[in-house]
């Protein structure tokens, strides 16, 4: 087996000797940055044209995190994450649309499928049965209600419109949940509802003001597809997602200066590359990731001042960021590591994670905060705006803090940990994040 770090091109040979004191001999290359010409035989390359892979994720359940990082998901398991469906109103079984057959009822917008994203790759990794089985009665749902036309899950209507973030959602547990279980329905369910999203009209698609922002993660999910069916149709509509999403190749703003959108959406053109081949799309990810640390850059971290928007004049150090915001950073940079293979990513991933995500929790995992600052010690329930934007009680320490970073915090660390290792393109692994597993 060859295994990488990144680092200096060398070659070394560690000489390894297990427990029943049996030689194992590893060859360990440092290089500078991985080449990407070749293509793993074990998993999934990204299919022509789309850009080849530079690593690659395992599937969840492969990497099972010990020490520190097993102990954070079993608390989490034990914790909020793990218990949430018993106390959360957004996950209520006996009213909520996402569980409908006729995607009709109450709940059914962003809430369950943040917290299922988590939620299920946390069972999935710990193997724990209980969340398995919880994570399976609401993916059996979303995908029993497929309509005729290939829309599913709850019917939401925003600005007189259908409104498809939710789904953009779903998609991440879906995805989640093929890779572990190798159930083929995921993937009849996103091929019809892809096709019904060509017939959108682009009036109509991705106009309101989430979707707009975050179209790329549609994009993210119509690749996946793409790359294990080669359904060529699904290219003409990753470019419709593209030129409907809001503009995040500007070279001096963004389209708007929510932070998740921010952490989130930051990435959209960098995705986009894989199948434009244009350099300025991957460029304007570089320069998004540079112009709101510029800007906002003053807080330690690894995240950038912004509380739930960045504001002109609120630049100190003092600024905040929402716990949303912290995991979709880390989600993006795991993601910017299979596009482009710089470390950089790697870097800001165990920057956040290891300075700015756990402060948003109480060491139990039972409590979380909405908006955490480094150098903010305050922890009530007063409206601190317009110094911290928005007004509401959002410093305080409180298990229903908001509804998206209540539930959304669930995959923060099971993502983290299941790109502790990646695979590489001659068949090799690497280690990108510091974690015994
Ligand atoms: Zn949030």
């Amino acid at each position: 087996m060859k295994n990488y770090f990144l680092l200096l091109p060398l070659a070394v040979t560690f000489t390894l000797y297990s427990c029943n004191g049996k030689e194992n001999k590893m060859e360990v290359d440092v290089v500078e940055k991985i080449d990407n010409t070749l293509s793993n035989s074990n998993y999934v390359n990204n299919r022509a044209p789309l850009q080849s892979l530079y690593l690659y994720k395992l599937p969840v359940g492969t990497i099972k995190p010990a020490s520190w990082l097993g102990k954070m998901l079993e608390l989490q398991s034990n914790g909020l994450a793990g218990n949430l469906s018993e106390i959360s109103v957004w996950l209520r079984k006996d009213s909520s649309a996402w569980l409908s057959k006729d995607g009709l009822g109450k709940y059914g917008w962003e809430e369950m499928p943040y917290w299922l994203k988590g939620y299920g790759n946390i069972g999935y990794v710990l193997g724990n049965k209980k969340m398995i089985d919880e994570a399976r009665i609401w993916l059996d749902a979303a995908m029993d209600s497929q309509r005729p036309t290939g829309d599913f899950g709850p019917i939401v209507y925003r600005n007189g419109k259908r409104d498809l973030w939710a789904n953009m959602l779903m998609f991440f547990s879906l995805q989640s949940y093929y890779e572990y279980s190798n159930d083929k329905r995921v993937l009849q369910v996103m091929g019809n509802y892809f096709k019904w999203q060509q017939t959108v009209p682009d009036s109509l698609f991705l106009k309101d003001y989430w979707e707009n922002s975050r179209g790329g993660d549609n994009l993210y999910s119509v690749y996946w597809l793409y790359n294990i069916n080669g359904d060529t149709t699904l290219l003409s509509l990753a470019e419709k997602i593209h030129r409907n999403t809001a503009n995040w190749r500007q070279d001096t703003t963004l389209p708007n200066w929510h932070n998740v959108n921010i952490a989130q959406c930051f990435r959209e053109p960098a995705t986009y590359f894989l199948q434009s081949h244009n350099e300025k799309d991957r460029n304007a990810t570089y320069n998004n990731f540079e112009l709101i640390r510029e800007k906002y850059g003053q807080v330690p971290g690894g995240m950038f001042g912004s509380d739930e928007n960045s504001r002109v004049g609120y630049t100190d150090p003092r600024q905040c960021v929402e716990t949303c915001g912290m995991l979709e950073q880390m989600a993006s940079d795991e993601m910017l590591l299979r596009f482009t293979g710089d470390k950089k990513w790697a870097e800001n991933c165990e920057d956040v994670a290891f300075n700015t995500f756990p402060a948003a929790f109480m060491p139990d995992q039972k409590s979380l905060r909405y908006l955490t600052g480094p150098n903010m010690v305050v922890s009530d329930s007063k409206d601190h705006s317009p110094g911290i934007d928005n007004g509401g009680p959002y410093l305080m320490m409180n298990p229903f803090s908001s509804r998206c970073c209540q539930h959304n915090h669930t995959s923060g660390w099971v993502y983290y940990a299941e790109h502790l290792i990646m695979a590489t393109p001659d068949d090799g692994v690497a280690a990108m994040f510091y974690s015994s597993s």
